[in-house]
């Protein structure tokens, strides 16, 4: 594919002084600068490969005497020009890929929040039917059979529960590679016995929705969170909620994290071996 140069995305084209230009401002990149290297620069617009620049600098630009495509080889390597096309397909990986939600009242405005951070990050197809990712945003707890049905069909799934003025994330699921809300349950009832006859009681009363207990920046902030874990999944980074469980608020700036790992009483890391 042809090399259509561009400046680093976002940085201006600036002069330091009488003999040196600079890209960009944090910090930026400064380079020496000769006769016809600004003009150069500024007929960089990441549609035009070297090629056509060669002619528009022929024509155009007779005092830049160095060779263009060795010129922009040159400011490649020190980052002051990108590939357009490459970073272009940096921004539009996710244009196939699949997400789904599962919402129950109460929680649309957390659900509304993520998908618009989603769609920021580049993600479209956000109600997918056969989704990668299913993220399940529940206002309180919501029954188990919402998850064990995911599990059974194999599907990566992140529960979101809205926990009165925090929201927890996680543990994020691929069924048996990663522990399950099952072992997460399980571990819970051995610090809290009565936790066995509570689960079944889940979702059957959802709770109230006013007053609503979780601040709005908190509520953005777990959005944030959320969506960057559906990113880290696609693209195969690492996963801060896989055995773990993050929590969100009150305050949006608080968090904490805890372990969640395989219960012995729970069979689901037997899933891979069916
Ligand atoms: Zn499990």
């Amino acid at each position: 594919m042809a090399f259509r140069p561009a400046l680093r995305p976002g940085a201006p084209l600036l002069r330091r002084d009488a003999t040196h230009l600079q890209i960009g401002t944090s910090p930026g990149i400064v380079i020496a600068d000769r006769p016809g290297l600004g003009a150069l620069l500024r007929l960089l617009d990441g549609v035009r490969d070297t090629e056509r620049l060669q002619q528009l600098v022929a024509r155009d630009v007779p005092e830049l005497h160095a060779d263009v495509a060795s010129t922009l080889a040159e400011l490649r390597a020190v980052g002051a020009v990108v590939d357009a096309d490459a970073a272009e397909a940096v921004r539009r990986r996710f244009d196939r890929r699949r997400v789904g939600f599962v919402v129950t009242p109460g929680a649309a405005g957390l659900v509304a929040t993520t998908r618009a951070a989603l769609v920021s990050a580049g993600l479209h197809d956000l109600t997918s039917s056969d989704p990668e990712l299913l993220v399940i945003v529940s206002h309180g707890e919501v029954e188990r059979s919402v998850y064990e049905l995911a599990s059974t069909r194999g599907l990566d799934h992140l529960p979101v529960v809205v926990d009165e003025d925090r929201v927890r994330i996680g543990p994020l699921v691929r069924p048996g590679r990663t522990p399950c809300v099952t072992c997460h349950d399980l571990h819970r009832a051995d610090w809290d016995p009565a936790w066995t006859a509570i689960v079944p009681q889940l979702g059957s009363r959802p709770p109230l929705v006013r007053p609503a207990a979780l601040d709005g920046l908190a509520l953005h902030a777990a959005a944030v969170e959320v969506a960057a874990e559906v990113v880290a999944l696609l693209d195969d980074d690492t996963l801060r909620t896989a055995g773990h469980c993050l929590v969100v608020g009150p305050r949006h700036d608080d968090r904490a994290s805890w372990p969640v790992a395989f219960h012995h009483r729970c069979a689901c890391d037997l899933l891979t071996a069916a």
